[in-house]
């Protein structure tokens, strides 16, 4: 069976000088983070594709979709944030040329500049060809909802390119008590950060903007299906209260469930285990699920193993191990390979 990872984290190596020259600026736990991570074989894992190969090999992988990992291009200069984006997307369109059958990717976006990067999403969809876009989620405190990111968000919908939010450490206006003992990474504050990007998207209306904008969320779904039935029942609890004006909130055209359930998919990427994935699935089904190592921060031994053991039907199987991510991210399936 094929064996599709979609979110899979790389960088150009001498993108770690300059995470490391960031971390240097900043006296922050973000900055700890990266010292601690970006030297040694992390580094060569991360940018190194012989060596991601042969561990694809080792354990079955056909594919991993690549993505910029964090910091990725948005905590920079807005100058230096796009000109990072574009070669780091050359690059990438080159590794997939070089190694078609075993990589695709989604191309990086500085939303420092809203319409530099409205530019770069046409380019990535149609010059580079690649699956679709990634942000690292909050761009220096900004997330998706402010209105002066709207050329990007009209520029995913125009090329129908899927927008991956990946996870980001929190933002220095929610960090505070996400800082002490080791919380603000991906053990809380990633899914707190990305989950909270989400929840702001759907309750500012965005959805009802971009009805046809397309939403990838790893860890399947950042706890957000747990939550979505309480997200409704608030807000209708709200509206009738007459609470919206006094509570600053709008009147959205559907359920926040509503847009989960029709404009986002979801990864496994680091969720090993059977409750959250049964759950998910009877949530969503498996047309809206899709494979996720995170290589190479989670194992993928593990999350192979967990995948090929794990009570699925066949065609639930098929679907989550590449049949989704086919669609989702416009990869050629072996088939349609065959017959070219
Ligand atoms: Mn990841």
């Amino acid at each position: 069976m094929r064996l599709i990872a979609t979110e899979e984290a790389f960088a150009p190596r001498e993108y770690f000088e300059e995470y490391l020259k960031l971390a240097e600026t900043l006296d922050t736990a973000e900055a700890r983070y990266l010292k601690m991570y970006y030297k040694g074989p992390l580094v060569e894992r991360l940018s190194d594709m012989d060596v991601r190969l042969a561990e694809m090999d080792r354990f079955g992988v056909d594919m991993h979709l690549l993505g910029i990992t964090a910091p990725g291009v948005q905590a920079f200069a807005p100058q230096l944030g796009g000109d990072m984006a574009e070669r780091a997307n050359d690059e990438l369109a080159k590794v997939i040329r070089a190694h078609p059958t075993r990589f695709a990717g989604l191309g990086a976006v500085a939303p420092q500049d809203p319409e530099r990067a409205a530019g770069e999403v046409k380019r990535i969809m149609t010059e580079l060809k690649l699956g679709g876009v990634i942000i690292n989620s909050h761009t220096q405190g900004d997330f998706l909802d402010a209105e002066k990111v709207s050329p990007l968000l009209e520029a995913l919908v125009a090329h129908d390119a899927p927008l991956y939010i990946h996870p980001n450490f929190p933002p220095p206006s929610m960090v505070g008590p996400y800082s002490d003992y080791g919380m603000m990474g991906a053990l809380w504050g990633f899914g707190a950060e990305c989950s909270l990007h989400v929840v702001r998207m759907i309750m500012a209306g965005v959805f009802d903007r971009f009805p046809k904008l397309k939403v990838v969320l790893g860890h399947l779904g950042e706890g957000l299906p747990f939550w979505l039935d309480r997200l409704d029942n608030r807000y209708a609890n709200i509206l009738r209260r007459g609470g919206l004006e006094p509570l600053g909130m709008r009147k959205l055209e559907r359920l926040p469930s509503e847009y989960f359930r029709t404009n986002f998919h979801i990864t496994t990427s680091g969720m090993n285990t059977t409750a959250p994935l049964e759950f998910a699935l009877k949530m969503f089904g498996p047309d809206r699920i899709m494979f996720a190592i995170d290589y190479p921060y989670e194992q993928t031994e593990e999350a192979v193993g967990f995948l090929r053991s794990a009570s699925l039907d066949a065609g639930a199987l098929r679907k989550i191990a590449h049949e989704t991510a086919e669609t989702v991210f416009n990869i050629a399936s072996v088939q349609d390979r065959v017959s070219v």
